[in-house]
């Protein structure tokens, strides 16, 4: 039996319509769904007994089911899932001034390999059903009490790998009757798989988009990640001027600051020169150490410099502060935590 999780607005509509009803009553259950959040079929009043029992037939309305639950100081509260096969999963919720949004995870494990980052330590098992990322907002924001009012697609696994349900997954929270997270409040954000973005930009929700470069050259980022022997730095480039000429949005670009290897002052100016006429918004973001990873956050003195040449060459950037200190914040750690403990 199926999640009804799985189904948009336009999947429940020609469900409907192979049935002989009505189409508008696909609306209905949105709202019932996401607005009033039902446990159980039998509680939507205002659909007919027998059209109940052939939803009960065909679906489940079954959550995620929550292994742990970690509440830090600053308000992010971070969810271990376990999924119906019994793999593992994040979502984080992050407490914002203008409100939470949730980070939300796309794969079982990634295949992308940067080398820096702890999802990747475990190779993709699976791409997550669309289902799964929804009921990580809903379930996310039931077990905490929040209103998440934003998304970013940034937990562990590569959005672009999975596609088609991340595209689903973007329709259901942006339905006015459902979720209603607006589009412009959902961020994807992808390692580069250049073929994806120019898809994306076609996309007709306004979506952001954010790019994990992390480097200012080839050299190294073919060190750092991996995907950059697929697709080189200037083919990245031409694909987020692409976006940005299609969309007229603005790209947001994720820079983790690593000691000694893209953290200098030439990295710093060449990023200026890459990046430089183009209408983005660069996140300098302070490396969450992995132990069993050979990298180092930069000195705070080494990341206020780089910042400062940034800022003097007029790109717009912000340095990322930091949340969830005090729990297992690192991407990717509360799941390779737990999978240690239970011996996987
Ligand atoms: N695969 C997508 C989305 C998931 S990763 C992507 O690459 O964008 C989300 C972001 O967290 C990426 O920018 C990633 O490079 C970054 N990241 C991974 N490990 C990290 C770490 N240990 N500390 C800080 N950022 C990390």
């Amino acid at each position: 039996m199926e999640s009804i999780y799985n189904y948009t607005l336009d999947m429940l509509k020609d469900y409907m319509i192979s049935l002989g009803e009505k189409p508008f009553r696909s609306s209905q259950i949105i709202e019932w769904l996401y607005r009033k959040k039902i446990k159980s079929f039998d509680e939507m009043s205002n659909i007919k007994k027998s059209f109940i029992e052939k939803l009960k037939e065909d679906f489940n309305l079954d959550r995620l089911e929550c292994v742990t639950k970690q509440e830090s100081q600053d308000g992010t509260v971070k969810f271990l899932f376990r999924l119906n096969d019994g793999n593992l999963i994040e979502t984080v919720l992050m407490n914002n001034e203008y409100g939470y949004s949730a980070c939300v995870t796309t794969q079982v494990g990634c295949n992308m390999g940067c080398c820096f980052c702890a999802s990747g330590m475990k190779k993709k098992l699976r791409n997550l059903e669309t289902s799964e990322i929804v009921l990580q907002v809903l379930t996310a924001s039931e077990l905490a009490n929040i209103k998440i009012t934003h998304v970013v697609v940034m937990g562990i696994g590569e959005p672009f790998d999975n596609f088609d349900n991340v595209i689903n997954f973007i329709k259901i929270l942006n339905e006015p009757l459902g979720l209603e997270i607006g589009s412009r409040h959902i961020t994807v954000s992808t390692c580069g798989l250049v073929p994806k973005i120019y898809e994306y930009a076609k996309f007709p929700l306004q979506v952001n988009l954010a790019i994990s470069l992390h480097a200012p050259n080839n050299e190294i980022r073919d060190m750092i990640m991996p995907i950059n022997k697929s697709y080189k730095i200037e083919t990245l480039v031409e694909a987020i001027k692409d976006y940005i000429d299609v969309t007229n949005r603005r790209v947001t670009i994720e820079y983790i600051l690593l000691s000694g290897i893209n953290d200098t002052v030439s990295c710093a100016n060449q990023l200026c020169d890459l990046l430089h006429g183009l209408n983005v918004y660069v996140n300098l973001i302070p490396y969450n150490e992995v132990k069993e990873k050979p990298y180092k956050r930069s000195t705070k003195e080494d990341m206020v410099k780089f910042f400062d040449i940034l800022k003097k060459r007029r790109i717009n950037v912000q340095l990322r502060r930091e949340q969830g200190g005090d729990i297992d914040a690192a991407c990717g750690q509360l799941r390779s935590n737990q999978m240690k403990k239970e011996g996987l």
